[in-house]
């Protein structure tokens, strides 16, 4: 069947229509996915007043992509105390935050109570805080590093406090450009077995997708079909997020920023090709936050939220460092367009700003 007349009559699309998605012209593309987001969600943009803590920077991995880890080009180890890290949180509390979002590098020294505790921490002080922590990464690093299951590092998340998982460290699922930007670190399988594992336990997760390095877009729409085949099991994504490639101060030789054409296709193409994830999020820490508002026009209902202080893709380029206040987030929202809505971690409304 031609391919607009299977977008146009809900079928869903396969392999091959993914990547000839990509041959459409921009508008044509952004028409569709902008149709199925106003079914969804009209013009409501949700984001959330969420902290990102990334405790330690120390890593026993080398992703080449990453600028964020302590190594000879960023010669700057640190690893916070959990008392640095709970007088954040408390800031944060203060200035209206719902969530913490804590990623770390794969930190061999810590041990792994230093990740359990400082969870257990934040929830006996804070307890109405929603804790979003460990990507599948990390959780495969700890299962490595001490010995324990996955099933076991889960159950402890869950005993400790953490109440949902970030989408980080998918990186890109096939095996072969996997293997060049970060060999070693945890496998797509694996990846996706450990959210499965997750969804077991009732538990919610987001997914990403890094793009705009050595990929092609064939690699891009079978990471997206990798993940629609574990949500069809499972129904635990939230989100998914295309996280756009920073440069920058790394180890991967990119000499070109990837065009926002090719950007925006990417967000409606998600949005077309994940018909069972609810929410794409245009994360503008990597894709500037003018893109993310045009992508909402292009199939993205989600924009994060005010981020506060950012350091993972601040280190490799994106202009992410301070966050943003609250107010110019939502007078950027309200003047493309959209009505804000701020939401908590699991999508339920908490404000929407007319
Ligand atoms: S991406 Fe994460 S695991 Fe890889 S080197 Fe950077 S901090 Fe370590």
């Amino acid at each position: 069947m031609d391919l607009i007349k299977k977008i146009e009559s809900n079928e869903r699309l396969d392999f091959e229509d993914g990547v000839k998605l990509y041959d459409l012209d921009l508008f044509e593309l952004g028409f569709y996915a902008d149709k199925i987001r106003k079914n969804r969600f009209g013009r409501e943009a949700y984001f959330n007043v969420n902290r990102h803590i990334n405790p330690t920077n120390i890593c026993a991995d080398i992703c080449k992509f990453c600028a964020f880890s302590a190594n000879r080009k960023n010669p700057n180890p640190y690893t916070l105390t959990h008392e640095e890290i709970l007088s954040s949180v408390k800031q944060s509390c203060e200035n209206g935050a719902t969530e913490v979002h804590i990623v770390s590098a794969h930190n061999p020294n810590t041990g792994f109570e230093w990740y359990l505790e400082i969870f257990k921490k934040i929830k006996d002080e804070f307890p109405f805080l929603h804790v979003k922590a460990l990507t599948a990464a990390e959780v495969d690093f700890l299962s490595r590093k001490y010995g324990y299951s996955y099933e076991e590092v889960i159950d402890k998340m869950v005993k400790y406090g953490v109440d949902s998982m970030p989408g980080g460290g998918a990186e890109i699922f096939d095996e072969k450009v996997r293997s060049y930007v970060c060999k070693g670190k945890v496998s797509s399988d694996d990846w996706l077995k450990i959210h499965k594992l997750w969804h077991k336990r009732g538990k919610m997760s987001n997914a990403t997708m890094l793009f705009g390095h050595v990929e092609k877009k064939e690699h891009r729409i079978d990471h997206m079909l990798r993940l629609r085949k574990l949500q069809d099991e499972t129904g635990g994504f939230n989100a998914f997020i295309p996280l756009v490639y920073q440069r920058y101060n790394n180890f991967l030789k990119v000499d070109k920023f990837l065009g926002s054409e090719e950007i925006l296709k990417t967000y409606a193409i998600s949005r077309l090709i994940l018909d069972n994830i609810p929410h794409i999020k245009a994360y503008w820490a990597t894709s500037t936050i003018n893109l993310a508002l045009v992508a909402q026009e292009f199939g993205a209902d989600d924009l994060d939220g005010t981020i506060e202080k950012e350091s993972i893709q601040s280190a490799a380029g994106a202009k992410s460092a301070n966050g943003l206040e609250m107010k110019d987030f939502l007078d950027l929202i309200k003047t493309s367009g959209f009505v804000p809505v701020q939401r908590d971690s699991l999508y339920n409304k908490i404000k929407i700003y007319n």
